[in-house]
């Protein structure tokens, strides 16, 4: 997707504090962070959101529910951390690449 930002971030056309990388995912400091430490994680294929997953996608998925927790032990946050994903218009999803937003760093207020 050329005109997709977090697509630019993946291919490096734009610049992002990527603190992790592997062959499924890379994840990268959010720019108006909401938390002391926001992260979102992306797949590297380019998915819409939760919706846009098909049974083809259940390897890289569940890849990155395993790998979310050891970014964020990566990451310090030991003594918790909230997963946030937002899935179309309703939700205020902004960009539409698949990220699980990553919170944590000090109290977070309550859902
Ligand atoms: P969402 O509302 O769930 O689609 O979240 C999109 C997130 O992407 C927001 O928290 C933005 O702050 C973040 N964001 C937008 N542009 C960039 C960028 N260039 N680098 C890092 N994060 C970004
Ligand atoms: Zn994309």
């Amino acid at each position: 997707m050329s005109d997709c930002l977090f697509c630019k971030i993946k291919n490096s056309e734009i610049p992002a504090d990527v603190v992790y990388e592997d062959e499924h995912c890379l994840a990268f400091r959010d720019i108006q962070p909401k938390a002391a430490v926001h992260l979102l994680v992306i797949p590297r294929k380019h998915v819409e959101n939760l919706d846009d997953l098909t049974d083809d996608d259940s390897e890289m998925i569940s890849h990155i529910m395993l790998t979310i927790p050891r970014i964020a032990r990566q990451q310090g946050l030991v003594e918790g951390y909230r997963t946030v994903t937002n899935n179309g218009a309703m939700s205020g999803q902004e960009v539409y690449h698949l990220h699980f937003h990553i919170l944590g760093g000090g109290k977070i207020n309550p859902l």
